[in-house]
């Protein structure tokens, strides 16, 4: 069965004035005509039967088959590859959805469901995306594959080339970096660059290589990435039982995310795998939020001109916020963890309930996009209400940008002797009480 007809699935232009059309395996990254985006787009076969997918997609979760274990392949009548694709894979996805009763709590909600994309191979929801990306560059016979990143695309693509045995060059801002992802990149062999300037100048540096036919550019940019990580929402309802959710709510970022659940759950709709559509919900920090001063821009003035309708980029964006060092704390005791950047999830949700967009009783998933372990300073500075905003736009002082967890969980001295410690720990339990309550 195929769901997908690899003979008419393309490169198309996002942009509606343009709309222009190529071939799948042109090696483009933006329009030619105009500079837009790119985005697959699957014609799907309608003669495909909704039920005999879901049954095909459920047997394979018995199957030994690697393609078949792998998360993202499973779902290949979804994807743009012929079916002798040479796969590069690290059995990505197959990441849990977990129940989470405190951080239900915690958002006004009677139950709320974490989809935790951190559990991938690499640490983070990029892998889903890696593997569709690199197995393209093996398709276009690339042999060096590059990426500007401060961290889990560069981590994510340096393990999928290395599994393609493809070089890997990645340009990172100096000093923007976390020790983790680093780590990660090194270890699986990326040829790190570390150059002077921010992420924009490591961006342009890197398009221009890119020119180099024999060098493929794995930027958020990359239609085929959003490919693999639209899967992640056929893996998600699979996990529901295909039963739609009723609200399914992603961090902002780069806007990847929100763009392949988008395109995974229409067109799961499409071929009537689902009846109905979640809302999904996009949460940005408030410091950092163009996509949703956009969209406030738009309900305001229905008239807006077309130059108010793009992004406006921010300056100097600021995601430290304390409501989201304590969502990420509270998902935490849920016993999850999760990257700082996944947590704004789980604050924007604490937003949307008290504001009644969400009810509490709807159902209810977020989704996690990073491990715990990517960044240990920021939770242990956390813990230690040694954390601080880089508010530069503002006069405040240090103390005034402290960070107050109101979880914090510092580590404690006590004396080498069992009443100490007994003593110490009956403590800990009267102030968790007290903290229970609440938020109860
Ligand atoms: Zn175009």
């Amino acid at each position: 069965m195929t769901a997908v007809s690899i003979d008419l699935a393309l490169q198309r232009c996002i942009e509606p004035d343009c709309g222009a059309r190529y071939g799948l395996n042109e090696q483009l990254y933006v329009c030619p005509h105009c500079g837009g985006l790119l985005e697959i787009e699957n014609e799907s076969d309608v003669s495909a039967d909704a039920e005999a997918l879901r049954r095909l997609w459920q047997s394979r979760l018995a199957s030994p088959e690697e393609r078949d274990r792998s998360g993202v392949w499973r779902y290949r009548e979804l994807l743009p590859f012929s079916d002798d694709a040479p796969i590069v894979s690290l059995v990505e996805g197959n990441t849990p959805l977990y129940d989470a009763p405190r951080a239900a709590r915690y958002c006004g909600l009677n139950a709320l469901k974490l989809k935790h994309q951190g559990c991938n191979p690499t640490g983070s929801f990029k892998d889903t995306g890696m593997t569709t990306a690199v197995t393209q560059a093996r398709i276009l016979g690339a042999r060096t594959v590059v990426c500007a990143s401060t961290g889990n695309t560069a981590a994510s693509l340096a393990a999928y080339a290395a599994r393609a045995g493809l070089k890997c060059a990645i340009l990172v801002p100096r000093g923007q970096v976390s020790h983790a992802k680093l780590a990660q990149s090194l270890d699986y062999g990326g040829i790190v660059l570390e150059i002077e300037g921010n992420f924009d100048d490591a961006m342009r540096i890197i398009r221009e290589l890119a020119e180099d036919e024999s060098i493929y550019l794995v930027n958020s940019i990359n239609p085929f990435r959003i490919e693999g990580q639209k899967t992640v929402a056929a893996e998600l309802l699979q996990q529901c039982a295909w039963q739609v959710p009723d609200h399914v709510v992603v961090p902002g970022g780069n806007l990847g995310n929100s763009a392949a659940f988008g395109k995974g759950f229409r067109e799961l709709f499409e071929l009537g795998v689902i009846d109905r559509l979640p809302r999904l919900q996009v949460v940005q920090a408030d410091g950092a939020a163009p996509f949703a001063q956009l969209f406030a821009r738009l309900e305001q003035d229905s008239t807006v001109e077309d130059s108010t309708t793009s992004l406006t980029p921010i300056k100097h964006p600021q995601t430290l916020a304390t409501e989201i060092a304590d969502a990420k704390a509270i998902i935490g005791r849920d016993g999850i963890g999760c990257e700082p950047a996944s947590a704004t999830t789980v604050a924007g949700i604490k937003r949307l309930v008290n504001d009644g967009v969400i009810g509490p009783d709807e159902n209810v998933v977020a989704v996690l996009t990073g491990h715990l372990l990517k960044d240990a300073d920021y939770i242990i500075k956390y813990h230690q209400d040694s954390l601080y905003t880089h508010d530069r736009a503002s006069n405040r002082s240090k103390e005034e940008r402290r960070i107050t967890g109101t979880f914090s969980n510092a580590p404690a001295r006590v004396k080498a002797t069992r009443a100490a410690i007994l003593q110490h720990l009956e403590s800990h339990d009267q102030s968790h009480h007290i903290e229970d309550r609440s938020f109860g």
